[in-house]
């Protein structure tokens, strides 16, 4: 299997969950409820958060206790945390809290951008200069993300020419990493074979993280779309928490335990005990208070067998 679709030996997961995940949630968990789940995810083997982000709090009071979060973490070793920043008061803001590096978002399509930031695309890239000649000699690395990469809920498609333009903005701004967000769940396995195909013409230094929600359903197939391409880093959050407050219909992000149980069965590395990040999906469970849209922390690992004395026999 491995052999025949060439998928990396190693993947990089990043969990979303404290920021995409809760950004949208009605429940608002108190900074100390955050920190336990990110311990109970780092105590898994997660390496990678986006964290928070540092937009107004009036927008998104889910996210208000953005430096308190990072405070909360600070004495976390070896564990890389980001934040959206949707400007220089929110690159000002991450800088004092203390972040690892600042994640600069725009979307691929103008009506998002216009919803989710009130700009234009255009005005959206051109304040990034700002962001990025701040961060110079800070030592803090910068991050893209691109919204409505596969599709747009207000336009419909998206010009896989405009996800490039943004890609190599960013990474003429010095971005290593960008991420292309499935906002909305409308990718599907061509359009991200096309838009991967595309970046690596387009900005061939930048190394793309995927980021897919389960909307429709096909969130994995889409993951397996990315890894027979070689793509090595993905994010998701832990049991499929997320949505987004100016995108219809939005739903959860892929599930963390479900990825790591998919790229597991594969015997691709990630570094996750899936056993432990069950755990710390259940956790978010009680958290939240309702049940989550992951599935492998329901129905376990596929080895962890039932008792076959416990289920009747049928009869006739
Ligand atoms: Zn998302």
């Amino acid at each position: 299997m491995l052999e025949a679709i060439r998928a990396p030996r190693q993947v990089h997961v990043t969990e979303v969950g404290p920021r995409d995940g809760l950004q949208n949630e009605k429940v608002l968990l108190s900074t100390a409820h955050k920190a336990e789940l990110v311990r109970a995810l780092v105590a898994a083997g997660v390496r990678e958060f986006e964290l928070t982000s540092f937009v107004s709090p009036r927008a998104v009071p889910a996210l208000a206790d953005a430096a308190e979060l990072v405070a909360e973490l600070r004495d976390i070793d070896r564990v890389h945390f980001s934040a959206l920043v949707p400007n220089l008061r929110g690159a000002e803001r991450a800088l004092e809290a203390g972040i690892d590096s600042v994640v600069l978002f725009v979307s691929a399509s103008e009506t998002h951008n216009a919803k989710n930031v009130n700009a234009s695309v255009d005005e959206s890239l051109a304040s990034f200069e700002q962001v990025a000649r701040r961060l110079e000699g800070s030592g803090i690395e910068l991050r893209g993300a691109i919204a409505t990469c596969f599709g747009c809920p207000f336009e419909g498609d998206v010009d896989v020419a405009a996800v490039g333009r943004i890609a190599r903005h960013f990474a003429d701004l010095g971005a290593r990493y960008v991420s292309l967000g499935d906002t909305t769940g409308m990718a599907t396995p061509p359009l991200v074979a096309e838009r991967i195909a595309h970046l690596r013409e387009v900005a061939p230094g930048v190394s793309p993280t995927l980021h897919f929600h389960n909307t429709r359903g096909i969130g994995l197939a889409n993951v397996m779309q990315g890894l027979a391409l070689g793509v090595d880093r993905y994010e998701s959050s832990i049991g499929g928490l997320g949505g987004c407050p100016f995108a219809p219909k939005a739903t959860g992000n892929i599930a963390s335990e479900d990825l790591v149980y998919l790229l597991g069965e594969m015997g691709i590395e990630t570094g996750i005990d899936l056993e432990r990040m069950i755990e710390a999906a259940q956790l978010a469970t009680r958290l939240m208070g309702r049940p989550l849209p992951a599935q492998v922390s329901k129905a376990g690992p596929r080895l962890a067998l039932s008792d076959c004395a416990a289920v009747p026999t049928a009869k006739g």
